[in-house]
């Protein structure tokens, strides 16, 4: 589809973008321009908000009135805050999953993470430190289906057994039930932020 007819079909326009003046932009944890309120024609009473690229968008119908926008905005945005609260998975089951993961798909490995923490990693999506038992999680998948981060865990789990990604490695990673699709949603993800990516600029 071209991007024409994705305007024409959508009616959706970018209608206000939230500056320092709006009440919205003082919650903690949301900058300047992190919020995009889209005014649709299409939309008749609904009002949704979603994460797009590391900003909140909310969408709502284009008749409601500037005032209505004020006090509707903020409380989508807490909904939001609230459901992600709810879905970041506890790191302190980081280390338990690793275990059950291992204990079905790949008993050979009797070996365990000595810790299993969330780090805020952009490069790797976990890593792992075999000689003394630490695994890393990237917070990216904080808020990647259950399977994915799943797949994530039984990938660092293994390397406490292979430090690389020989035969051994790979005949273990493979018994993973979703493991293609798990690696699609992964690359997919590496392929959004590498566009989404604003330009470096200077240094
Ligand atoms: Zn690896």
């Amino acid at each position: 589809m071209s991007e024409n007819n994705l305007q024409k079909n959508s009616e959706v326009r970018v209608e206000s973008l939230f500056v320092e003046n709006s009440p919205v932009a003082e919650l903690p944890g949301i900058g300047e321009g992190d919020i995009i309120v889209i005014r649709s024609k299409r939309r008749k009473k609904n009002i949704s908000a979603y994460r797009q690229g590391g900003k909140i968008v909310v969408s709502i119908p284009s008749r409601l009135s500037k005032a209505d926008e004020r006090a509707v905005v903020p409380e989508m945005i807490a909904k939001i805050r609230a459901q992600e609260e709810s879905r970041t998975f506890d790191e302190s089951l980081l280390a338990t999953r690793i275990h059950e993961l291992l204990t079905q798909f790949a008993p050979e490995v009797i070996q365990r993470p000595t810790s299993a923490t969330w780090r805020l990693m952009h490069e790797r999506w976990g890593s792992c430190t075999s000689v003394d038992g630490t695994i890393r999680i990237s917070t990216r998948l904080q808020r990647a289906p259950g399977y994915v981060l799943d797949y994530v865990l039984f990938h660092e789990g293994i390397h406490l057994l292979y430090g690389d990604h020989g035969q051994g490695f790979q005949d273990l990673l493979a018994r993973f039930p979703n493991g293609a699709t798990s690696q699609a949603y992964l690359d997919g993800y590496e392929a959004a932020e590498d566009l989404l990516r604003p330009p470096v600029l200077g240094s």
